[in-house]
C-alpha cells in the first residue's frame, strides 16, 4: 500500500509518499506561501532532481491538488491514479486528551479536533484545513490523524497537573500535554531496535534538539514526563522560545515595556531562547560561528542551552530511577557534535560516557558512547514521515 503523508502549516505544507510492503520513500515535497503571492512548490520524486512550480494557490485544496498533480505526473510522479494511495496520515499537533494514538478520521474526530483549537490556536487550524482539503479531492480514501500529544498521553497525573487552581484543569482543560510525540517515539523504539531489547525493559530519555526543543522519560515504553506542556513553551531553551521562567517576569515586562495584550507571549516564543540571549540568531550554525569570533553572548546562549538539557535529563534520571539510554534526535541533536559533547560533559559519575571519537558524526544512526558507559548514548535522526506512515499503514489494512 502506498501512503501519503500530510503535514500541513499555516502557508506551508509538506508531503512524502510512501511504499509501506517495504517502508520506502518513494517522493517528497513542499508547497510554500499558500495564500501568499510566489505560491511554489518543490517536488522531488526519489532518485530524480527536484522540480518547482511557481502557481498561484490561494488555498490548501489548491495546494494539495498541485500535491496530487505532481505525484500522478508522467515524469516525476510515482502512481498513475490517485487510487494507487491507499491511505492518508495527516500529521495533527493537538489532539487534547481525547486520543492517546493515532485514529481513522471520521466526523466524530474531525469535532473533537475542532474543540481542540483553542489549545493549538496556530497548528490545529491548518491541519484540518489540510483534512478537510484531501477528503474533498480524494473521498474515498481513508484518513488517519497521528497527534503530536499522543505519545505523552500516558503521564500520570503527577507529571501533568500544574499546581494551580484545580478547576482550570476542570474547566479550561490547563495541564501539560507535551509535543513532538511522534518523534519522541520514534526514536525510543529505534533505540530498543538497535540495542536489541525489549523497549518494556528500558529506561530511556529522548532528546529532540531542534529549532523547538523537548525532552522526554521514557520507562518500559511510555512517556512518563516531557519538558513541553500546556504548549511548546514550556521546558528547554530553544531556538526563539524561553522555555521554563518564573511565570511572575510576563506581568513584570508587561509594565516595565508597556506592551500591549499577547505581547509578552509573543515575545517569550519568538524573540527569546538562544536568539534572545545571543542577539544574534536562533540557528546554532550561526551561534557557533559567533563564538569562534568571540562573541560572548553567543557563548553564553549556547551554555544556557546545554544547561538546561542537562538539568532535564538529571531530572528524568531521577524521576525514573537510572536510565539505559539517552539519544539525540532532531537538527541541533544530529548535527552539533560540540553539543551533544557538552550536555554529556562531566556526566560519568552517573555512568554516561561520551566517546569523543564516535561522536564526530552527523545525521547518521550512531551508538556514540564509550564501551564502557553503563548508559549507552546514540544518535538517532528522526522520522515522524515514516512513523506516520506506519500507523497510517496499521489502521487502514485492519479496515
Ligand atoms: P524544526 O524544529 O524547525 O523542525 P529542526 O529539527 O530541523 O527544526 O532543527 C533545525 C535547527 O537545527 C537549526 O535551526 C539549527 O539550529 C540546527 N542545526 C542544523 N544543522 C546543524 C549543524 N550542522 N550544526 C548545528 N546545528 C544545526
Amino acid at each position: 500500500m502506498k501512503v501519503l503523508v500530510i503535514n500541513c502549516g499555516s502557508s506551508s505544507l509538506k508531503y512524502q509518499v510512501l511504499d509501506m510492503t517495504n517502508e520506502t520513500l518513494l517522493a517528497k515535497g513542499l508547497v510554500e506561501r499558500i495564500g501568499i503571492e510566489g505560491s511554489i512548490i518543490s517536488h522531488e520524486k526519489i532518485g530524480m532532481d527536484k522540480f518547482k512550480l511557481t502557481t498561484p494557490m490561494e488555498t490548501h485544496k489548491d495546494a494539495i491538488k498541485h500535491v496530487l498533480d505532481a505525484l500522478m505526473d508522467p515524469e516525476h510522479g510515482v502512481v498513475t491514479s490517485m487510487d494507487e494511495i491507499g491511505a492518508v496520515g495527516h500529521r495533527v499537533v493537538h489532539a487534547g486528551e481525547k486520543y492517546a494514538s493515532s485514529v481513522l478520521i471520521n466526523e466524530d474526530v474531525i469535532n473533537a479536533l475542532e474543540e481542540c483549537v483553542e489549545l493549538a490556536p496556530l497548528h490545529n487550524p491548518p491541519n484540518l484545513l489540510g483534512i478537510a482539503a484531501c477528503q474533498e479531492l480524494m473521498p474515498t480514501t481513508p484518513m488517519v490523524g497521528v497527534f503530536d500529544t499522543a505519545f505523552h498521553q500516558t503521564m500520570p497525573p503527577e507529571s501533568y497537573i500544574y499546581a494551580i487552581p484545580y478547576e482550570y484543569y476542570e474547566k479550561y482543560g490547563i495541564r501539560r500535554y507535551g509535543f513532538h510525540g511522534t518523534s519522541h517515539k520514534y526514536v525510543a523504539e529505534r533505540t530498543a531496535d538497535i540495542l536489541g531489547v525489549n523497549i518494556k525493559d528500558l529506561k530511556i530519555i529522548t532528546c529532540h534538539l531542534g529549532n523547538g526543543a523537548s525532552v522526554s522519560a521514557i520507562k518500559r515504553g511510555v512517556c512518563i514526563d516531557t519538558s513541553m506542556g500546556f504548549t511548546p513553551l514550556e521546558g528547554l531553551v530553544m531556538g526563539t522560545r524561553s522555555g521554563d521562567i518564573d511565570p511572575a517576569i510576563v506581568s513584570f515586562i508587561r509594565q516595565k515595556e508597556n506592551l500591549p495584550a499577547g505581547e509578552s507571549t509573543n515575545i517569550l516564543n519568538k524573540k527569546s531562547g538562544v536568539l534572545g540571549i545571543s542577539g544574534v540568531s536562533s540557528d546554532f550554525r550561526d551561534l557557533e560561528v559567533a563564538v569562534a569570533e568571540g562573541n560572548e553572548r553567543a557563548a553564553l546562549a549556547l551554555k544556557v542551552f546545554a544547561h538546561k538539557v542537562r538539568f532535564y535529563i538529571g531530572a528524568y534520571i531521577a524521576e525514573m530511577n537510572g536510565v539505559d539510554a539517552i539519544v539525540f534526535t532532531a537538527g541541533v541533536g544530529e548535527n552539533d557534535i560540540n553539543m551533544r559533547d557538552v550536555i554529556c560533559s562531566e556526566l560519568g559519575n552517573l555512568g554516561i560516557k561520551l566517546d569523543l571519537v564516535k561522536n564526530k558524526v552527523r545525521g547518521k544512526e550512531t551508538i556514540i558512547s564509550r564501551e564502557d558507559s553503563k548508559v549507552k548514548i546514540l544518535l538517532i535522526p528522526t522520522n515522524e514521515e515514516l512513523m506516520i506512515a506506519r500507523d497510517t499503514f496499521n489502521i487502514v489494512k485492519g479496515l
